[in-house]
């Protein structure tokens, strides 16, 4: 039977505290809580409950033997939303992509439930700071989390962004979970060519139900920094635990290094562009970014998806490379150690693949610094073997990019050319000092 018409047949409804009878390897148990709405996991047959400790539980209705009402649901008043809010005239436009994610969904405090919240005007109740800025106008393009992204949504985020900024928006906003946003930052950053207006990834560490939410902020400044001068694709999130700024990074130079801090995001083996501040002050921390201009935007959205990314560690076996040669794997990018190695006995697997015309590139688990292949012997054996040391590229930057290149081209020459040309900031031509762990 399907929830909705158990809940009809029962006469309860969503936000009901409610004692619930269930059948548990033939004992009774009573569960109390309240009737969340059904969400995406929850349809179906089962019945969740929050209960009174604030998690939630999910109770298959066919092992409900009673449903005993304690308190009603209070009564919500009907809203209707619109999709934009009146235009000022002396604002720019601004989109806000929304993709899932714990920053695209709204919090029903009454029930606790998460919900997507997409319309302008829902935002407007939640962060009316962002509509001072500019005009706001939202879209909701999809909305999954960011572990289950494919390659096919990064093509579709590219052309909507376009499609936004050649149709008069100063800058786009791309609501996103944060666990995969430095994988899609690179690919816009790669996609998105002749691109002549700032593009914001922008996701929340904890959800705005709670008081340590770091929505609002990342929201507002992704506000800013979308109206700023940088024609560049970034990722604006906390620069630090406290409210105090926020952090604009290249989107190529960027990695989520934190399970749950609100600073979880930083430029790796480079400074971030901007530090924002929620007064709306905007402090460069370089000049070398894009600037804005007049230019039509396109989408260069070849991506050969036969790409894998190996991390190298003590025991791996080399049949894992050989593995993925035999399945057809176009290109590899390896996560080896220190300045770029792996094992020995791996080396002739690696040949092999690269003599069967699998393009191999090499980056460092250290994340910091830059490969050299030249220090150690079994360095240079692989670059004798023809491995492409990816510099201090991120090693999913270099796995987005050798997607990208490989579908532009297949020929070893031409793509050794492109994985060590500098096409969005993913090189830089030195390693600073002071871009160490800040
Ligand atoms: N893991 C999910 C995601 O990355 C939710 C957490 C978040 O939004 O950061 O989409």
């Amino acid at each position: 039977m399907e929830i909705k018409k158990f809940l009809e047949e029962k006469n309860l409804n969503i936000g009901d505290y409610v004692e619930v009878t269930k059948i548990e390897d033939g004992d009774l148990v009573k569960y109390k809580g309240i009737i969340m709405p059904p969400y995406e996991l929850s349809e179906g047959d089962t019945l969740v409950l929050k209960l009174d400790n604030g998690y939630n539980i999910g109770i298959s209705i066919e092992k409900i033997k009673d449903v005993r009402v304690i308190e009603r649901a209070k009564a919500k008043p009907e809203v209707h939303f619109k999709a934009e809010l009146e235009k000022k005239e002396e604002l720019p436009d601004v989109t806000i992509i929304g993709t899932g994610g714990t920053i695209a969904s709204r919090i029903d405090y009454e029930t606790g439930a998460v919900y997507p919240a997409f319309t302008a005007e829902e935002l407007a109740k939640a962060v009316p700071e962002i509509f001072e800025i500019a005009n706001v106008k939202t879209k909701l393009l999809f909305n999954i989390f960011s572990e289950d992204m494919k390659p096919k949504h990064w093509i579709k985020i590219a052309h909507e962004v376009a499609k936004h900024l050649n149709s008069g928006d100063e800058g786009v906003i791309i609501a996103h979970g944060t666990d995969t946003m430095g994988y899609t930052s690179a690919a816009l950053s790669f996609m998105l060519r002749n691109l002549g207006k700032p593009v914001i990834l922008v996701g929340a560490q904890r959800s705005s139900d709670r008081p340590s939410s770091d929505a609002a902020m990342n929201l507002i400044c992704a506000t800013r920094m979308a109206v700023s001068e940088a024609a560049e694709v970034m990722v604006v999130m906390h620069g630090e635990t406290g409210d105090t700024y926020c952090l604009a990074h290249r989107g190529t130079k960027v990695r989520k290094m934190h399970t749950s801090r609100r600073d979880a995001f930083r430029s790796i083996n480079d400074i971030p562009i901007a530090k924002i501040f929620p007064d709306g002050r905007i402090e460069f921390l370089r000049k070398d970014f894009r600037k804005r201009k007049n230019s039509e935007v396109w989408v260069d959205d070849k991506l050969e998806e036969k790409v894998a990314l190996v991390k190298i560690y003590p025991g791996i076996s080399s049949e894992i490379i050989d593995f993925l040669v035999d399945r057809g794997y176009r290109g590899i990018v390896i996560e080896g150690t220190g300045l770029g190695h792996a094992p020995n006995d791996m080396i002739p697997s690696i040949q092999r693949a690269i003599e069967e015309g699998t393009i191999v590139c090499m980056t460092s688990q250290c994340l910091y610094g830059r490969v050299n292949m030249n220090v150690y012997a079994t360095g240079r054996r692989l670059l004798k073997a023809g491995v492409i040391p990816c510099e201090d590229m991120l090693p999913e930057t270099a796995y987005v990019k050798l997607m990208w290149v490989l579908g532009h081209t297949q020929d070893p020459n031409e793509v050794r050319e492109m994985m060590l040309r500098n096409y969005a900031g993913e090189i830089t031509p030195y390693t600073r000092f002071d871009t160490y762990l800040i």
